[in-house]
């Protein structure tokens, strides 16, 4: 295949995913865009709540105990020319650091929130990794069919508490609650949305000419064009080049529900969103996209199948033309590896997958010595920068019960650092065998004591610690917090950067003013 026609196929590519606060309706919205586009496939699985449709996963016993995924979902789907690939963030109770680390295998965001909450907790952190990454982001403001927030006011809100200046290119007609559709701002007219049956299919829409629209809704018409008129005079247009560099967010109203905007969302990610860009390496050298086929793993899966007991491996692919049966190098090892079974997992069974380009996601069966953020590639070596680490709020001791069982134990414990499941910290204090866990996510401690159970037949003991923050310091930092109240410092395993957890905001405070010379820098994704 051509240099050009790989170009072409990294073009049509749109990867994204959505960033939410859990019941936003990030799960409803993925529903109504894939009632839009037509869904080629959906790799992974995305969690069915509630009676919905949904592919549950199966490779874990305490998951279908709790009815939820550990999966990061990957869908697929075709809309006008182009394939989209909507990468999922666990929220919910699997929210871990994964749910960052999907954010550096995507191009653009779209941050999806909650009419009458605004910006909550979860979308600040995930939108905080975005702007360390650059990430241009989509915003759509969700369930204006219900009361919620004046749309100047949610505006301002994320103005004010992101510093990103929001750009409309959809205006409510009616406040929320009394939503009789937008007004596009790009076309100039109207778009009246009517809802479907049960809501099941794509709403039904009707344009609206600014005289007919003005006749028929009165004063919410007219209410949308003085605002609009504000808009316009506080320099809030549209400016792609201020978009892509995350300067600006455009805006859209909506409501996934009643399907509500979700074509006006598509339509945007497709015109404005950008395709994949050349990945920067190691050095910061950009790896064209039709360089010979590269990626990076960015997510771990162990036992997605129980009757397999193995490992999968995410990969974005970055340049070049993916071909399943490849003999691809692994950049840390430099060994050979096969690809023969690379697979897109679609739905619950597992579909092999035959090629894929720029922009789209590859699972590999069979990974057991790849690690995070490692890099496969054909012909050129290429290093791509390591995965950042994110702050973690949870902290456990952990410790196996066997003591003839040791070196296994550490041995697992690497393991699942290397796949990121969760961070491990060592303190002198503390000594090798008792390790600290931390994560950004509860459930990883039981997903690690699980697996250490399992797979490497260890028995652990796991012993949640009080600490809910962690700041990095240095060596004399560590050595000038030793004996502090409440205070502890370890070593990260994955990169030797030096922590020190703390029980709380308060107490972090405290500390910062009885230690002025002490670094105390905030952690990736730390709001
Ligand atoms: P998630 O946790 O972000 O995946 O949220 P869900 O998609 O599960 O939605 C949470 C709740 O909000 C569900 O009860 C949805 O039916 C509801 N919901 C989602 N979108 C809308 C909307 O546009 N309008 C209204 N009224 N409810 C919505």
């Amino acid at each position: 295949m051509s240099d050009n026609a790989v170009v072409t196929e990294a073009r049509r590519r749109r990867t994204f995913a959505v960033i939410s606060h859990p019941d936003a309706g990030k799960s409803t919205i993925t529903e109504a865009l894939a009632l839009h586009a037509q869904v080629i496939g959906e790799a992974g699985a995305v969690h069915g709540k509630g009676g919905r449709k949904g592919v549950v996963s199966d490779w874990m016993a305490m998951e279908q105990q709790r009815g939820i995924s550990i999966t990061s979902a990957v869908l697929q789907f075709a809309y006008r020319d182009c394939v989209v690939n909507l990468l999922d963030t666990p929220g919910h109770a699997d929210f871990s650091e994964d749910t960052y680390r999907v954010l550096t295998a995507v191009d653009c965001a779209v941050m999806l929130l909650d009419a009458a909450k605004g910006l909550e907790p979860q979308t600040l952190k995930l939108f905080e990794v975005c702007r360390h990454r650059r990430i241009p982001v989509i915003t759509f403001i969700n369930k204006w069919d219900r009361p919620g927030m004046a749309a100047l006011e949610l505006l301002d809100e994320i103005e004010t508490r992101i510093g990103v200046r929001p750009t409309p290119l959809t205006w409510p007609v009616g406040i929320a609650g009394d939503f009789h559709g937008v007004i596009d701002l790009r076309a100039d007219h109207m778009v009246h949305f009517e809802r479907t049956p049960g809501g099941s299919r794509a709403a039904i829409e009707e344009v609206v000419a600014a005289p007919e629209a003005a006749a028929r809704y009165g004063d919410d018409y007219g209410t949308a064009v003085e605002e609009i008129e504000l808009l316009a005079a506080s320099d809030q247009a549209h400016d792609q080049k201020l978009f892509l560099e995350a300067v600006t967010t455009p805006v859209l109203f909506g409501a996934a529900v009643a399907n509500f905007g979700v074509r006006q969302l598509l339509d945007v990610l497709i015109e404005l969103g950008p395709p994949p860009s050349p990945t920067p390496d190691v050095s910061g050298e950009p790896r064209p996209i039709e360089a010979p086929f590269s990626g990076f793993v960015f997510k771990m899966q162990a036992n997605m199948n129980p009757a397999h007991r193995d490992q999968v491996a995410f990969l974005r692919v970055c340049s070049g033309r993916f071909e399943r049966g490849m003999v691809v190098t692994h950049g840390p090892s430099g060994r050979p590896f096969t690809t023969k079974y690379a697979q897109a997992m679609f739905g619950s069974s597992r579909d092999t997958i035959d090629e894929a380009y720029p922009g789209d996601v590859i699972g590999l069966v069979n990974a057991t010595n790849l690690s995070i953020g490692d890099a496969l590639y054909v012909d050129r070596k290429v290093t791509f920068p390591p995965l950042p680490s994110y702050a973690p709020e949870h902290f456990a001791a952990i410790r196996t019960t066997d003591t003839s069982k040791a070196k296994r134990f550490r041995k697992g414990i690497a393991q699942l650092d290397a796949e990121g499941v969760v961070q491990v910290l060592y303190s002198d204090l503390r000594g090798e065998q008792a390790p600290v866990l931390a994560a950004v996510g509860p459930m990883q401690f039981e997903v690690a004591a699980h697996r250490l159970q399992q797979e490497f037949s260890v028995p652990v003991t796991v012993d949640s610690l009080p600490f809910s923050m962690a700041r990095r310091t240095d060596a004399n930092g560590a050595l000038a917090l030793r004996g502090a109240p409440g205070v502890e410092t370890f070593t990260r395993a994955r990169d030797g950067a030096v922590l020190a957890a703390f029980p709380n905001r308060w107490r972090l405070q405290t500390v910062a003013n009885d230690h002025p010379d002490v670094p105390l820098e905030p952690l990736l994704a730390d709001t």
